[in-house]
């Protein structure tokens, strides 16, 4: 069966089939979660729906660190299971995401009063290691005062004792979330952002067979029906479950994180850095031509919808670089960009608030519906596969493994590295008449993978219209993602498909009517609702680069 693109032109259609089908499995929640137990459902050729009331990865899994964790963190707490699970994970993701996932050497410095000292670390590395099934190449190396400041002479020290080197994997939380999503779509899932589930519908034994839903983009009802529902909404999990039962048993406590970004010559750290203050471990990445810095951790209980970051967490994260890179004066208007999220924790009825857990788990409510809340980036995929082995369970199935592992993402068609760098060749050699560095490419590369081309004949198309470069650029970026990648706002295109919100703000304002003005044409808006799109993308650059009071 021929598929239709992953395009917001789509969307007419992509409803009415999601009216008419019957579907064994539907989803609740557009975040690395549920688009990852998509991929997994329709690997195994179900019948899947799955429907995000905002856009895609607009929830926590745009909000993250940006880590796929090899689980040296799990560690402290003897987390053995997750540090081997984690450790296999980040492997899978990378073959099947190279142009996403990035190994990163991590500097973790031992700091006086803190809980490593040099025969702990060199414990915990030895053993994260064999666990986590760490290659050859990227195994950590123990290093001593001396090499450790030689290393990253930005170092306090005064507080520095050693260190221990070994590596992580940084990514792009949105657009690994945007490709799984879209790679399930490839395999015959059926998803639209911008549909939020309001009701169940239940079947006459009480069984939750299908939802009312709102179209929030044309304000239509719609109803889908499944055989199976997962609320896969991440921080919002409670709520859906109250729409079906009120919440007994397990329960959700919201932990809020933030991030905040440097121009990279502001904090020109030599590597990434993840180090203990006062037990709290924050990290140092650069990213680019910046170097951001997170997170906090404390409760939240206010709007999730509209979640800010606060001078204080801002000012927090700044006294926590100055104990450790004391010769780096960094003030708060040196932060360019911040993101903050939620994480749900899991609580239990009877048990105290010390005893939340930060694993995955999946319950079931009498009616059959499934949630699953918790986990991590990092472990979306065997998050999909016990949710699909979950429902296998309950068919009276025999559990069978996911396929997931062998399926490289829509923009992930590498083999290896080195076809990474032989494509930027490439496309450098076919492009640069366009006006484009190596650099650039290479950027976009490391976006769109090696889907990258269709972007480039985009703007060779506008190249012949009377735009000048910047443009040019944008429009076609904005036209290839409103196609490709289902961006349906403005905002779907500077937060989540290109992060130019995150790391590029500037950006944002230079080419915000040019971009603007190109998605008005595709998706036929009035000067009215273009003129709102603005709006709600400036109000989203301005929650990036200012604080709120607090
Ligand atoms: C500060 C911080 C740092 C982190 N760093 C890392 C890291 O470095 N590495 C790592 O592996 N993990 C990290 N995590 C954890 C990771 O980000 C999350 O586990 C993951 O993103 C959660 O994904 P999710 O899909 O479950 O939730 P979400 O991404 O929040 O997705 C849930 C989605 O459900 C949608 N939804 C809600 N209600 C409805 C409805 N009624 N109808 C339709 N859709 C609905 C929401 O709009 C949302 O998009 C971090 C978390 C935090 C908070």
């Amino acid at each position: 069966m021929e598929q239709k693109a992953f395009s917001t032109l789509s969307r007419p259609s992509v409803i009415q089939e999601m009216e008419q089908e019957q579907f064994d499995v539907l989803i609740i929640g557009g975040g690395i979660t549920g688009a990852g137990i998509a991929l997994d459902a329709a690997t195994r050729g179900l019948k899947v729906a799955l429907i995000e009331k905002n856009d895609f990865a607009s929830g926590t899994s745009s909000r993250s660190t940006k880590l796929i964790h090899g689980g040296l963190k799990y560690l402290q707490n003897f987390d053995f299971p997750v540090v081997k699970e984690t450790g296999s994970e980040r492997e899978i993701v990378f073959n099947n995401a190279r142009h996403l996932v990035h190994p990163i050497w991590m500097n973790f410095p031992l700091i006086k009063k803190e809980s490593y000292n040099l025969a702990t670390l060199k414990a915990g590395l030895t053993l994260y290691d064999r666990l986590a099934g760490v290659r050859k190449d990227e195994r950590h190396t123990i290093y001593g005062k001396r090499k450790t400041m030689k290393n990253e002479p930005l170092f306090n020290k005064k507080i520095v004792q050693g260190s221990g080197v070994y590596v992580e994997y940084r990514t792009d939380d949105s657009r690994l979330t945007l490709e799984v999503a879209k790679t399930a779509q490839e395999r015959g899932a059926k998803l639209l952002n911008y549909v939020r589930m309001t009701d169940f519908i239940q079947n006459p034994d009480n069984q939750v067979k299908g939802i009312v839903a709102k179209d929030e983009l044309s304000g239509r009802t719609l109803k889908i029906t499944a055989n199976y529902i997962v609320n896969a909404a991440g921080p919002w999990v409670d709520f859906v479950r109250k729409k079906d039962r009120p919440i007994k048993g397990k329960y959700m406590v919201l932990a809020k994180g933030i991030h905040i970004v440097f121009d990279r010559n502001k904090l020109p750290v030599q590597s990434s850095t993840y180090f203990q203050h006062k037990g709290r471990l924050i990290a140092v990445i650069p990213r680019g031509d910046t170097t951001y810095v997170g997170s906090t951790e404390s409760i939240y209980t206010e709007d999730i919808e509209d979640i800010h970051v606060n001078k204080s967490e801002v000012t927090y994260l700044l006294d926590c670089l100055k104990d450790m890179f004391p010769a780096v004066n960094l003030n708060i208007s040196d932060v360019i960009s911040s993101w903050a999220g939620v994480r749900p924790l899991i609580g239990e009825e009877g048990k105290s608030s010390a005893e939340l857990s930060r694993h995955d788990e999946i319950f079931e409510s009498d009616t059959g519906l499934i949630t699953i809340a918790g986990g991590k980036l990092t472990g979306y995929r065997k998050m999909a596969e016990r949710i699909m082995q979950y429902i296998e369970k309950k068919n009276k199935e025999k559990k069978t493994a996911s396929i997931t592992e062998s399926v490289h993402l829509t923009g992930g068609k590498f083999s290896s590295s080195e076809e990474i760098e032989q494509l930027i060749q490439k496309l450098y050699g076919s492009y640069r008449q366009l006006g484009f560095s190596k650099q650039e490419i290479s950027d976009y590369v490391e976006r769109y993978g090696s889907n990258t081309e269709v972007f480039l004949k985009e703007v060779a198309d506008y190249d012949k219209k009377d735009f000048d470069k910047k443009s040019r650029n944008i429009r076609a970026e904005v036209k290839y993602t409103v196609e490709n990648e289902m961006a349906a706002t403005l905002t779907d295109f500077y937060d989540r498909r290109t992060s130019y919100v995150l790391f590029k703000p500037n950006k944002v304002l230079e080419t915000l009517n040019a971009a603007a003005e190109e998605m008005a044409e595709l998706l036929n808006w009035d000067k009215n609702t273009m003129d709102e799109q603005k709006r709600k993308t400036l109000y989203t650059h301005h929650k990036a680069v200012t604080f709120l009071d607090k």
